[in-house]
C-alpha cells in the first residue's frame, strides 16, 4: 500500500489579492486598498497606500473590479491621507473617502452629491478614468 503524503497549504496561500484605488476627499489624491479574497463574493480589506494616478494605470489596476461583501480587517490603517475608515461606492462605480460635509458626501471622481446609503453589493471599479 503507498501511503500518498498530502500537504495542507494553510488558507493564506490561497488567497488572491487586488488592489483597488480610491480617492481621498480631504486630500484630493489617490490611494491603493489592498483586498484579499476571502470567500466567493467575500473580500477582507488589509491595507492601504499612497499611489499616483499614473502607476495605478499602469499596474492595471484600473482594469479590477471587485463586488460582495466586503469588510475590513482589524489592523486596516485607514485612509493614507486623512485617516478616515470609511469608504463610500458612487454610483459610477468608484470608491471614496467617507467624508460628509453638512451631511453631503462628494465623490472624488465623477463629482456627485448626495447622501450615503448602504453598500448592497454593487460591482466596485478599480480605477482611473481619464
Ligand atoms: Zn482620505
Ligand atoms: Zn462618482
Amino acid at each position: 500500500m503507498v501511503r500518498r503524503k498530502v500537504r495542507l497549504l494553510p488558507v493564506s496561500e490561497f488567497k488572491e489579492a487586488v488592489v483597488l484605488i480610491a480617492k481621498c476627499g480631504e486630500s484630493h489624491k489617490s490611494y491603493g486598498i489592498r483586498m484579499e479574497k476571502t470567500g466567493t463574493d467575500r473580500w477582507l480589506t488589509t491595507w492601504a497606500f499612497p499611489i499616483k494616478d499614473s502607476s495605478a494605470k499602469r499596474e492595471g489596476y484600473d482594469k479590477i473590479q471587485v463586488k460582495g461583501d466586503i469588510s475590513f480587517s482589524d489592523d486596516y490603517p485607514g485612509c493614507p491621507y486623512c485617516g478616515g475608515h470609511g469608504l463610500t461606492l458612487c454610483p459610477c462605480g468608484h470608491l471614496s473617502c467617507t467624508i460628509m460635509r453638512s451631511n453631503v458626501f462628494t465623490c472624488e471622481w465623477c463629482g456627485m452629491q448626495g447622501e450615503i446609503g448602504n453598500y448592497s453589493g454593487e460591482t466596485i471599479v478599480a480605477g482611473a478614468d481619464y
